[in-house]
């Protein structure tokens, strides 16, 4: 699909987040695949480190994939790319951690921005930054919801990593693959 900018989620989208919380999970001695560090944290109970210690933990745990961002390098010498995200400033952290602060370098978070996907406010200052028509961009992300329907009300384009466990969002994205190294080579910068 031709496109002239795009936008990433970052969780469960350019890294696997809950594969991760997973694997925290199990070392701390819980099964499951928890989706979120809230939800892991409720999920230890008692026994629960603070908030503050599981999310270092979690920080500890990523790791740059060399491959992903060379070919995310590629597409941002072709286009603009931005990564557009829920949450505060650890989004930061974990992009500087996973390598990609100096492949991705327009960062939305919606801590700062004083709103949260799907809010088409959240959009708004990413299609601003953009200086396209809503039409020409493609945002990429794993929730139906925030990002996929947050995205199509904007006027964006889609594209929606698909876990396999979830939904599918409606109406349809107009790309879908089950892990961004599948997407990327159906993007095609113009
Ligand atoms: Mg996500």
């Amino acid at each position: 699909m031709h496109v002239r900018a795009v936008i990433f989620d970052l969780d469960d989208t350019l890294f696997p987040q809950r594969r991760i919380l997973g694997e925290l999970a199990a070392s701390l001695g819980i099964g499951g695949c928890p989706n979120s560090l809230r939800e892991l944290h409720a999920g230890l109970g008692d026994q629960a480190p603070p908030l503050a210690a599981l999310r270092r933990q979690l920080l500890a745990r990523l790791r740059p994939d060399p491959q992903r961002n060379e070919r995310l390098a590629d597409l941002a010498c072709c286009i603009p790319v931005a990564i557009a995200t829920n949450g505060g400033p650890g989004q930061r952290e974990k992009i500087r951690r996973l390598g990609l602060a100096g492949v991705i370098r327009q960062v939305f978070v919606s801590g700062e921005l004083g709103a949260r996907k799907p809010d088409p406010a959240f959009f708004a200052p990413v299609l601003a930054w953009a200086n396209l028509p809503a039409c020409h961009c493609l945002f990429v992300g794993d929730d139906p919801v925030c990002d996929i329907a947050g995205a199509q009300r904007a006027g964006l384009r889609t594209a929606w990593i698909d876990s396999g466990d979830r939904a599918p969002p409606s109406p349809a994205p107009d790309l879908a693959a089950a892990t961004i190294e599948d997407l990327l080579p159906l993007i095609e910068p113009c």
